[in-house]
């Protein structure tokens, strides 16, 4: 894991050289610790540790980046971790479920009711050696790893900041660091979310509520986690014109508004727009050999 390999990809030629838009490889910390699941567990991590407990105890899906990262990252940490997985034991793991058993997480399987029903499962498990860290990252901790997203490079030049978003932690962190000239737009990759915005408001103070940003809907390929041969194709061409891995998940729908809303006039064509990449390609896992060409 390695925070300085992160840069600022200039992707102009996205938008047929019409507009500055560049991307931050926050991917590039690790092939299999993606982007921003990182940054969000940075200080739920932290304060496990000041607070003494040993293990980290949290939620997931089968191809669930929260689950994949938390492993690792409590490995490089010395933690010990327990993973609650939605779903049945299958019979065989997915590579994500594999990579978080080789790093040492105990993995327990709850069929889709119970695993709706997260505070069943923390007062069935009681035990004060263990820091239970919500679904996804998603809470105050979380948002503020999220912050220092921006401060890894200068991302002053910027006024358009644009993300993907699931639970919303990271676009709340994203707010909270944006200077008064920035607008920070979020891609909902849900259909029709319309609960996310109180989400998100509900990891801001009443000031930074009032700050300048704006989530759009309708770019969800069918809902989370579904796709397209159409977005595939997409994948794919952006790979072999940018040299950009996306995954299917979050940051191929991100990138995919964000060329589609420029062609339909949304930015002014002065304006700095930087796309967040937050990785997740572990995810791309998921797909039969030769779909992807990376
Ligand atoms: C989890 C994830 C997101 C969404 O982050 P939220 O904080 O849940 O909104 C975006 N991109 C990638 C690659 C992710 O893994």
């Amino acid at each position: 894991m390695n925070i300085n390999n992160i840069y600022i990809q200039d992707i102009k030629e996205l938008c047929g050289n019409t507009l500055s838009i560049s991307i931050l490889r926050a991917d590039l910390i690790d092939p299999v610790v993606s982007g921003n699941k990182w940054f969000k567990l940075q200080f739920y991590v932290r304060d496990a540790i000041e607070a003494g407990k040993t293990t980290l105890a949290t939620f997931g899906g089968p191809y669930s980046n929260h689950i994949v990262a938390t492993a690792k990252y409590g490995a490089t940490m010395g933690l010990q971790t327990v993973g609650f997985i939605r779903g049945e034991k299958p019979t065989y793991l997915s590579p994500t479920l594999t990579d978080a058993t080789e790093n040492g997480m105990t993995l327990h399987f709850v069929s889709r009711e119970d695993f709706d029903q997260t505070e069943k499962i923390i007062s069935h498990n009681q035990d004060p050696s263990w820091a239970w860290i919500p679904e996804g990252g998603y809470g105050i901790q979380g948002a503020e790893g999220a912050r220092t997203l921006l401060t890894i490079k200068d991302t002053h030049a910027f006024d358009t900041i644009i993300c993907a978003v699931g639970t919303g932690t990271m676009m709340a962190g994203l707010i909270k660091a944006a200077a008064p000239h920035q607008k920070i737009i979020g891609i909902s990759v849900l259909k029709n979310n319309l609960s996310i915005d109180a989400e998100i408001k509900a990891l801001l103070t009443s000031k930074e509520s009032k700050k300048n940003f704006e989530i759009i809907h309708g770019y969800d390929f069918g809902g989370y986690a579904k796709h397209t041969p159409a977005l595939i194709k997409y994948m794919n061409d952006t790979y072999k014109n940018l040299e950009l891995p996306l995954d299917f998940v979050y940051t191929a729908k991100l990138m995919y508004a964000a060329e589609d809303l420029a062609s339909k006039g949304k930015f002014e064509p002065a304006s700095k727009i930087l796309l967040i990449h937050s990785g997740g390609l572990q995810g791309n896992r998921s797909f039969k050999k030769g779909t992807l060409l990376f």
